[in-house]
């Protein structure tokens, strides 16, 4: 490859972040990568978009390249039933019921062999992300250490769901999990590691105000009154109902715009039957989109007076971090990361319930000074621990000390 090109290119280096992290930061995490130099690293997933996992995988991989590490990802392929019952799984994972008969295991593990035919793994180290590609492990021959990442909330799974995958994730060298409340009684390494975002990507640079308005105009989205906005997945674990209900609530007392913006995903089956069932809500100031349109979110981010997050379930919320990257005061549901993400009262809001976020709405949006006083904590919080440069040098710090163990054995 030419190595010139990362410089005539646009894209990120880790140098680039020495003015958010400083001089010394990237100094470190440059002297830990030379002990990779010459790893060959894959990642595997099950989408290329729509979700954190892609957010931040398209990210981290062209991080690490553009440093010197050679590092792929790869995406395996499924029918629909596949993903219906991936779902299902990550539901399950979340604490949801499933009914996991013999077909659909039989199903899922068939098509994930057909997969490892086509995938020929070889790498020095394998990340796997998320329970869809979890069972590839135990068809390969391990040449370097194979991580599972999940990036789901695991704080109350449903035990059936657990019990069944366990064999898998024991078959990983190790697992990284975003927080210690999601430790399990495994026979595996565990480690503990939140996300982080780009500052550089489309998403998260700065627009500048025109930019933001040309991408709402486009869309007709009004700006006369005050943005709230909560860009997610059509999921129910995000609770787009109740995000509704909560504005209906706040709306008796404040002026405002909701927009609810969520793009499909092919990994995930369920977004449409839930963009579909919430139709119903839209009015002149109700406004659900789905669109694939990174600029969209930025602008939104960036325009919104607050971004709410109101999971009911959340491994952890990058449409926090991004939000609060752009100083925008986000009001999140106190569960899993997003507990981490946001500190209540001092940076944004936890809430617990519908007329919780519906006083929070009201509230932010009736102190304009509070809301600008938490939107800068936010973003300095962000910068302090929430860019790819502290989740890298977390990720290396972890496959350097299975590297050393890999050197010894062989
Ligand atoms: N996202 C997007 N467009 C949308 C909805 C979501 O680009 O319409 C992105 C969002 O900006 C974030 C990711 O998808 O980067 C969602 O990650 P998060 O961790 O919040 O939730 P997940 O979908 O992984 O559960």
């Amino acid at each position: 490859m030419d190595n010139d090109l990362f410089h005539k290119l646009p894209v990120p280096k880790l140098e680039d972040y020495e003015r958010f992290v400083g001089a010394e930061t990237i100094d470190r995490i440059f002297k830990k990568i030379q002990l990779m130099q010459g790893m060959h690293i894959t990642n595997i997933s099950s989408t290329y978009y729509g979700g954190g996992v892609a957010e931040l995988l398209s990210s981290l991989t062209l991080l690490m390249d553009s440093a010197g590490v050679n590092t792929g990802w790869r995406i395996i392929q499924g029918s629909p039933d596949f993903f219906t019952i991936t779902k299902k799984m990550h539901n399950a994972l979340q604490g949801d019921d499933i009914n996991l008969t013999a077909r659909k295991e039989e199903l899922y593990e068939h098509i994930i062999y057909q997969n490892v035919l086509r995938n020929h793994i070889h790498h020095d180290l394998v990340i796997v992300h998320d329970p869809q590609p979890l069972p590839m492990v135990r068809h390969y021959k391990k040449k370097g250490p194979w991580i599972w990442r999940c990036h789901i909330d695991l704080s109350a799974p449903n035990q059936k769901m657990w019990n069944y995958l366990v064999p898998f994730i024991e078959m990983y060298d190790g697992v990284v999990m975003s927080i210690p409340e999601y430790k399990k009684d495994l026979n595996t390494p565990q480690f503990f590691v939140m996300p982080a975002i780009d500052p550089f990507s489309i998403k998260n640079k700065e627009f500048t105000e025109e930019e933001v308005m040309q991408r709402l105009k486009h869309y007709n989205i009004p700006t006369d009154l005050p943005l709230v906005v909560q860009v997610s997945r059509f999921d129910a674990s995000k609770d787009p109902e109740g995000v509704i209900k909560a504005f209906q609530i706040a709306r008796k007392k404040v002026d405002a715009t909701l927009v609810l913006l969520g793009a499909p995903a092919t990994d995930d089956p369920e977004g449409e039957r839930i963009y579909e069932s919430i139709l119903h809500h839209r009015d002149e100031r109700i406004i659900i989109l789905s669109h694939e349109d990174t600029s969209l979110v930025n602008a939104l981010q960036q325009k919104a007076a607050v971004v709410l997050q109101k999971s009911l379930k959340e491994g952890f919320g990058l449409t926090v971090t991004e939000a609060m990257w752009k100083g925008t005061p986000v009001i999140g549901g106190n569960v899993g990361g997003i507990k981490y993400q946001i500190q209540d009262g001092v940076n944004g809001f936890l809430v617990s319930s519908i007329e919780e976020t519906a006083d929070k709405i009201v509230q932010v949006l009736g102190n304009p000074d509070m809301a600008h006083r938490m939107g800068k904590l936010a973003k300095q919080s962000v910068r302090n621990n929430f860019l790819l440069t502290r989740l890298l040098e977390q990720e290396i710090d972890i496959y350097n000390s299975y590297e050393t163990i890999y050197r010894v054995r062989t």
